[in-house]
């Protein structure tokens, strides 16, 4: 039997049609969702979204902390990476 081709898009672990992060401007008062840093309207923050939430219930983060969730990411991958 021949191996059948995958059908669609290729998926990610990370990515995918939700919980992809996006930098966003700053709309209102808020703050990081990690270290509660407030951020100022006219900075960009990450948004994560919630996977199948709406992009409203989306997580904001700082630089800083998305940094932080980037390392762990790539940390993760490459565990990942010796199943
Ligand atoms: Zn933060």
């Amino acid at each position: 039997m021949n191996k059948r081709k995958p059908r669609g898009p290729v998926p990610s672990l990370i990515g995918g049609t939700n919980g992809r992060p996006k930098r966003v401007p700053v709309q209102r008062q808020s703050e990081c969702s990690r270290c509660h840093m407030p951020f100022s309207t006219g900075e960009t923050c990450i948004a994560i979204p919630k996977l199948g939430g709406a992009y409203s219930t989306a997580k904001r983060v700082c630089d800083e902390c998305f940094q932080r969730i980037l390392e762990k990411t790539a940390k993760d991958l490459g565990e990942i990476r010796q199943i």
